[in-house]
């Protein structure tokens, strides 16, 4: 369900009108498209290099996580009670990226079909570079640079439609496909501070002006692993960008709300 506004562009295969069929085709919630060229950020070249040398584009695909599971994230169990957050959010987490997988294997099938080499990235994520806590391709920032949302001070992807509310992963190909850009680009991070403020083990550091977050992921994982899946800086940052059902909004599009700017999208040519 991107939300998007688009200029057409007939003489483009794989415009704005392929990226929004194969969305629907192959299941996912949102999908957009990163092309590589020597001017990409290192970090993304990186990645491109480490599993497909010859890519031209990262395709982002997105699955809603369902906001029932969300807002049943407890706070630890000593102050809301004794149901362990992951009881429910783990399986639902399992069932999103297994149909994240299955919707990636059916792009990467169709885009095989039109004879191009694809590989399907799985959607829990990808291993660590070696000697680091980063993985080889981040996915959220593909999809930021894709104007599919922005990374919030949580490092999770915001997205317009879902807020935190989504699960990623990322399928390589050599298919020339245009990047999808936001041609009304929003913050959709508040910078509310939310998310610093309860995380229970001060995972993110608190951003100064201008400059990104970092999250301790190493403290992250080891807290998850204690309480068997967190997910309190999604669950708060769906309460600061009114993306959650319990305050008072509906459960997607922020374009609905009432003094947030509508957004939209269009594709450019590669660069
Ligand atoms: S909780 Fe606030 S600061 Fe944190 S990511 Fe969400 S909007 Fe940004
Ligand atoms: S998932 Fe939990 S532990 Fe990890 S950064 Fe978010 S609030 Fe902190």
């Amino acid at each position: 369900m991107n939300v998007i506004d688009t200029i057409k562009r007939p003489h483009q295969k794989y415009g704005r009108a392929w990226v929004e069929k194969t969305r629907k085709a192959v299941g996912a919630d949102l999908m957009g498209v990163l092309a590589v060229s020597p001017q990409s950020h290192p970090d993304f070249l990186y990645g491109v290099q480490a599993f497909m040398p010859g890519a031209k584009a990262a395709i982002i695909l997105a699955g809603e996580m369902g906001s029932e599971t969300i807002n049943l994230i407890k706070p630890p169990a000593k102050y809301a009670g004794k149901v362990k957050t992951g009881g429910l959010l783990s399986p639902h987490v399992v069932q999103v990226t297994a149909e994240l997988d299955q919707s990636a294997y059916q792009l990467a099938k169709l885009l095989k079909q039109e004879g191009f080499r694809t590989l399907a990235l799985p959607s829990r994520g990808l291993p660590f570079r070696p000697g680091q806590m980063k993985a080889a391709l981040s996915y959220c920032h593909i999809a930021e640079a894709a104007g599919m949302g922005t990374v919030g001070t949580h490092s999770f992807l915001i997205t317009p439609e879902f807020g935190t509310r989504v699960r990623l992963t990322c399928v390589l190909t050599e298919a020339p496909l245009p990047t999808t850009v936001r041609v009304d680009p929003v913050d959709d991070c508040t910078h509310c501070l939310d998310c610093v403020k309860i995380c229970p083990v001060g995972a993110i550091t608190s951003p100064g002006p201008g400059r990104r977050s970092v999250v301790d992921g190493m403290k992250c994982k080891m807290y998850r692993d204690m309480v068997d899946n967190c997910g309190l800086c999604q669950k708060v940052c769906s309460y600061s960008t009114h993306h959650s059902e319990i305050t008072d909004g509906p459960l997607v599009a922020k374009a609905n709300f009432p003094g947030m700017p509508a957004v939209s999208y269009d594709q450019v040519d590669q660069p």
